[in-house]
């Protein structure tokens, strides 16, 4: 298996530099995009890896599929059903342009950036930094890794840049999906969320969770009922590769969520977590070599749930 990982790091290698770092973010364009990394989790916990897996970067839209999965743990299925849609809105994560039809009957995509701002209120705590912190926790003990952090360089550079989602917050405000009147905290938390710093290794654990509808590697801890990871899995393969999941689900196959940090996190029910990372992205904000690495492990491993 690791041999095959390391045959698709170098046929991948090519691809690297087809990508660019997302530069709206400053802090982001730092990105290398030399870098490609690959970790993989077995149902029997077995672990392989290839590349920069050990290079740490900020997990971005990944840490969407975390947050529903804590808005789930607070309040339930039938609560966040209310508040959160399940439909792709087959825009942009970042679009403004959202219909008053979606907005007036509440049914906002978890996986776009609107949706996942409405999310930070759906936490538990009673300050927004104490929601935050108990997503960090639970980002911690889904990837097993107790020092996972916040990356404060780039949180700053999306607070200081973030204006486009300043506007969608403010815009859930005034259709009445935000509550609080400080919004601007709603969007701290935000903000924090996409800034934690993350490995393949910790994608590839957080996504086995997901895979194992609930349960931890080795252990077997159930950390989560199987109807939420139902649940997540399902949005995943509709809207987690944002206006790119169609062409994700015919070439790959598996639930999954990329981020403009260049991560992805690969789920491939009872059978294993996939991690990977490379920042050059596609004009989706996909990680180009990531999605062709997966593409390549997808066929060589037949792991399409199609
Ligand atoms: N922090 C980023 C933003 O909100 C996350 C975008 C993403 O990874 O899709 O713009």
């Amino acid at each position: 298996m690791e041999v095959l990982l390391e045959e698709i790091i170098e046929q991948c290698a090519p691809y690297k530099a087809l990508g660019k770092p997302a530069s709206y973010i400053p802090e982001l364009a730092k990105g290398d995009v030399n870098d490609l990394g690959m970790y993989v989790i077995l149902n029997n916990g077995q672990t392989f890896k290839a590349g920069d897996y050990k290079k740490p970067f900020t997990i971005q839209s990944v840490v969407k599929p975390i947050l529903l999965l804590l808005a789930l743990m607070d309040n339930g299925l039938d609560k966040v059903r209310e508040k959160i849609g399940v439909e792709a809105t087959g825009k942009p994560f970042d679009a403004i342009n959202v219909t008053d039809q979606s907005l007036q009957n509440q049914h906002i995509n978890p996986m776009v950036n609107m949706g996942a701002i409405a999310m930070c209120t759906l936490i538990s705590g009673a300050t927004y930094e104490e929601r935050f912190q108990r997503l960090l926790e639970l980002t911690r003990k889904l990837a097993g890794n107790n020092e996972i952090e916040l990356d404060e360089a780039v949180y700053l550079s999306e607070k200081r840049t973030g204006n486009k989602n300043r506007a969608l917050a403010y815009l859930l405000k005034s259709y009445g999906l935000i509550e609080d009147d400080d919004v601007e905290s709603v969007l701290d938390c935000y903000f924090k969320a996409c800034s934690i710093k993350v490995t393949c290794k910790d994608l590839a654990r957080i996504a086995y969770v997901f895979s194992s509808h609930g349960k931890m590697p080795i252990s077997d801890e159930r950390i989560f009922p199987a109807e939420f990871a139902h649940f997540v899995n399902a949005v995943l393969v509709t809207c987690g590769m944002y206006d790119g999941s169609g062409d994700f689900a015919v070439r790959v196959g598996v639930p999954a969520k990329s981020g403009v940090g260049g991560g992805i996190m690969a789920v491939v029910p009872t059978r294993m977590g996939i991690g990977i990372f490379s920042p050059g992205l596609d004009e989706k904000g996909n990680s180009l070599a990531g999605i062709k690495a997966l593409e390549q492990l997808s066929r060589k491993m037949y792991l399409s749930i199609f």
